[in-house]
């Protein structure tokens, strides 16, 4: 006859769970378990990654027509500030995110390739409107067919043009990517482009 297993109570531990097994957990041991979110602890890359995502400063590269919405996200109707995006400028110096918005014209490339360049990683490029993300409407010679073709596109916003809520869709997409740990579109391609 198989004997059965030893309980620890058979050990000498008597607490109140072990002698009444159908009771629930305790509130001190509820507590316990809910210590994480509690004490809100975390690790270092998801802080790291959360800051980031908190705290994205746009270098704008307006070319076209969806310059112009893009312009709007920063008046007082639409305010990006309030999704940590406060600085919004023309440069690469701190940017971490590149707004492509409008066609790129196969002269514009370089400039636009040497902006990109200059930004530090880790960097992330929306592409904003259907000329930046595939030419558009304008399949010729002089405009480039989409974006990517140059550098790393994170995310694509539709449209033509896409409405500054659109963009600001884009933003939080983009943040929620980053605050997800998911690398740039540049390292998934493991080049540099
Ligand atoms: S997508 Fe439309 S609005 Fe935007 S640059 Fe092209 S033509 Fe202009």
């Amino acid at each position: 006859m198989n004997e059965r297993p030893k309980r620890l109570r058979d050990y000498g531990l008597n607490t109140e769970r072990l002698l009444w097994p159908t009771k629930g957990p305790s509130v001190f041991e509820n507590e316990l378990g809910d210590l994480e979110s509690t004490l809100g602890l975390t690790t270092v890359e998801k802080a790291v990654a959360w800051a980031q995502g908190n705290s994205i400063w746009p270098d704008t590269f307006g070319l076209a027509c969806c310059a112009i919405e893009m312009m709007s996200i920063v008046s007082a109707r639409y305010d990006i500030a309030r999704f940590g995006a406060e600085v919004f400028r023309s440069s690469p110096r701190q940017a971490d995110l590149l707004i492509v918005s409008g066609r790129v014209a196969h002269k514009m490339s370089a400039p636009l390739r040497q902006i990109y360049d200059q930004m530090l990683e880790p960097k992330w490029v929306i592409a904003m409107g259907a000329c930046a993300s595939s030419g558009g409407m304008f399949d010729n010679y002089t405009v480039l067919q989409g974006v990517d073709k140059i550098v790393a596109v994170d995310v694509h916003v539709p449209g033509c043009p896409p409405r500054p809520e659109a963009l600001i869709e884009g933003i939080v997409r983009l943040q929620e990517k980053i605050k997800a740990g998911v690398p740039p579109a540049y390292d998934i391609r493991g080049v540099a482009s």
